[in-house]
């Protein structure tokens, strides 16, 4: 090693033993991180979707048709983020495009904002064959993207679709049931849960509880609300 460096390590070391004898025992780093970091840490959508390339990251790319990436607008306020494509997905490479996101796309609208407005993203990415629930490696895989995306939108509040959206951004097993309708924070964004519109097919009867929650998160925005 260089003896000008050994001596600064030296020099270093008997100021570390200088200031512990005087009971400090921290030293804060800088809170002025430079620009440069910064701005080459702040992501567009376009490099996300960059980074993600011809994902082959996990097994579901052996069976999938395209990779939905999502949709919407860039600087969107407000983000559905559902499980995972479907058939009609798969196909046209957007996210709820089939009957599951017709129904996505009323209730958007019933709290008097446009599909267009809003951005939509899923868990995962790439159609599970047989429409199977996503697997944890699978879910582990795509997870870094969502949460690139999620910080190059930076919404305010994140509506998550179902369980396995819900179980994921809030990084917990609890039932859909008992989470559905309350207030999360993820770094700083509210997160409600609420049912899965493909369960809302199923369970029409169900739509009581989802239009409760559109109308916390129309509140939470500051928006009106009419009905599905
Ligand atoms: N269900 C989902 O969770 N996502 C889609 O994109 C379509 C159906």
């Amino acid at each position: 090693m260089d003896k000008n460096i050994r001596e600064m390590i030296s020099d270093l070391k008997a100021y570390l033993e200088y200031l512990k004898g005087m009971g400090i025992v921290f030293i804060p780093v800088s809170e002025n991180i430079p620009e440069k970091v910064t701005q080459s840490e702040i992501l567009t959508l376009a490099d996300v979707r960059n980074e993600l390339g011809d994902c082959k990251r996990c097994k579901l790319h052996r069976t999938r048709k395209t990779i939905v990436f999502g949709e919407g607008n860039e600087k969107a306020t407000l983000m559905f983020i559902g499980e995972g494509p479907g058939y009609d997905e798969d196909v046209q490479g957007r996210p709820f495009v089939g009957k599951a996101g017709q129904l996505l796309t009323k209730i958007i609208q019933s709290i008097n904002i446009q599909r267009e407005e809003v951005y939509i993203a899923n868990i995962i990415k790439c159609r599970p064959p047989q429409n199977r629930n996503p697997e944890p490696d699978e879910i582990e895989s795509c997870n870094p993207f969502l949460m690139k995306q999620i910080n190059a939108i930076q919404p305010k509040v994140i509506c998550a679709l179902g369980t396995f959206s819900a179980q994921t951004l809030l990084k917990t097993d609890a039932k859909i049931t008992a989470i559905r309708g309350k207030i999360y924070d993820l770094e700083g964004i509210k997160v409600i849960p609420t049912y899965h519109p493909a369960f809302l097919l199923r369970n029409p009867d169900k739509k009581r509880e989802v239009w409760e929650d559109m109308k916390k998160i129309a509140e939470l925005m500051s928006l009106g609300a009419d009905s599905i």
